[in-house]
């Protein structure tokens, strides 16, 4: 037998590893960590409790023995449930609804059934940077659509972006980080579009009931073939449990469905009966209080910082005089307060995402001192 010398382990990774750069969002939870007084405005997950009915649910299931698998597109009574919500807001013949690991889990299924190596996916300039890991992940290339300064989306440069290559556009109104909200003329717009060029429209509606503004408004009532990805993790605040679900084409959550059948099994079994739980509970009440919360925080922050989007979800993002979001999230986080640059979400270092998903008293002291920080 011939003995080697030990490999590094490092040699190993596969290339595909060099695309993903967790290093932004990482560096401020390290610090967050290391920090005994602070004020963190940097969390991405409401503040309020999982509703009480949901928490006995949970309990319930794992008490009853719903601990063993799942049936892989999810179990029936949630299934049914939403399919019937869904088919209520839309009414597509051709409509179908999965369950998920999270949405999280959702929108890894959608990108690897979708696109091939070579692949290019119209991605929105600043937006979720899961997006991106995943389309690599898939083989993909991103093609990313500038939206500053109003993070409003324009469907002729999103038409300029399309190559005989592009596959999928992945859109999320309201968006992480910036909490905009398009007009319903463009989102319908934009649903055209990619229904005209023969593009798979993947519309993540995580935020959808988060809306302040206005009404929320899918791309799916104008293109029926449009893939939703949502989930239960911020609407019921229950982030850890992962659950989520997608519906679209049923072709296309055929073809998730299997592959999640031989990657995430099954969403958390127990966790999926507390997802049909959480769909009778009433959730206005935290919604009106973000509401308010976002007025409290537009109301203390304007004038001082530029600040665009804010329609939905719970972010503002903000940007400082001199617009260097990551010298400012340096001084920020010496004054004790934690929120996360913009080159995390963006190919610019102009911005900074806060998160008004706190109680009243932090959402305060945040806002003295950013405001100091002046
Ligand atoms: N999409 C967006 C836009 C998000 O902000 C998040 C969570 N930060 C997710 C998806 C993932 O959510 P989940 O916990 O359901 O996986």
């Amino acid at each position: 037998m011939t003995h080697h010398a030990p490999k590094d382990p490092g040699d190993w990774i596969a290339s595909r590893m060099n695309h993903i750069d967790a290093s932004g969002i990482r560096r401020i939870f390290d610090l967050a960590a290391g920090m005994d007084q602070k004020v963190d405005l940097s969390i991405g997950q409401p503040h309020f409790a999982t509703p009480p009915s949901v928490r006995r649910a949970l309990a319930d299931a794992v008490e009853n023995g719903h601990n063993g698998y799942s049936p892989s597109p999810g179990i029936p009574p949630l299934r049914e449930a939403l399919q019937q919500q869904v088919d209520t807001r839309h009414q597509h013949d051709d409509r179908r609804v999965m369950v998920t690991s999270g949405t999280s889990g959702g929108l890894v299924l959608a990108l690897c059934t979708l696109v091939n190596p070579g692949d290019e996916v119209i991605l929105f300039d600043p937006g979720f940077m899961m997006y991106r890991h995943l389309v690599a992940l898939a083989g993909g290339t991103s093609v990313t659509v500038d939206t500053y300064p109003e993070f409003r989306v324009d469907v002729d440069r999103v038409e300029k972006a399309i190559t005989d290559r592009t596959k999928a556009i992945v859109y999320n109104s309201p968006g992480n980080p910036t909490g905009a909200m398009d007009d319903p003329e463009t989102i319908d717009d934009l649903a055209r579009l990619a229904a005209d060029h023969g593009i798979v429209l993947i519309s993540d509606e995580i935020y959808s009931r988060f809306c302040y503004d206005r009404p929320f408004h899918s791309p799916a009532s104008a293109n029926p073939q449009t893939l939703v990805i949502d989930g239960f993790s911020k609407s019921h605040s229950m982030t850890g449990w992962r659950l989520g679900f997608s519906h679209g084409p049923a072709e296309i959550i055929d073809q998730m469905t299997k592959l999640q059948q031989f990657t995430f099994v099954c969403a958390p079994h127990p966790v999926q009966w507390a997802g049909l739980a959480a769909l009778e509970v009433d959730i206005s009440d935290h919604v009106q209080d973000y509401h308010r919360k976002r007025d409290r925080l537009v109301q203390r922050l304007s004038g001082h910082f530029g600040i665009g989007g804010g329609a939905g979800a719970f972010y503002l993002f903000l940007e400082p005089p001199g617009g260097n979001g990551n010298e400012f999230v340096n001084r920020a986080i010496q004054q004790g307060l934690l929120i996360v640059p913009g080159s995390v979400f963006s190919q610019r270092d102009s911005h900074v995402r806060v998160s008004f998903a706190v109680d009243d008293e932090t959402l305060d002291a945040g806002a003295d001192l950013l405001i100091g920080l002046l």
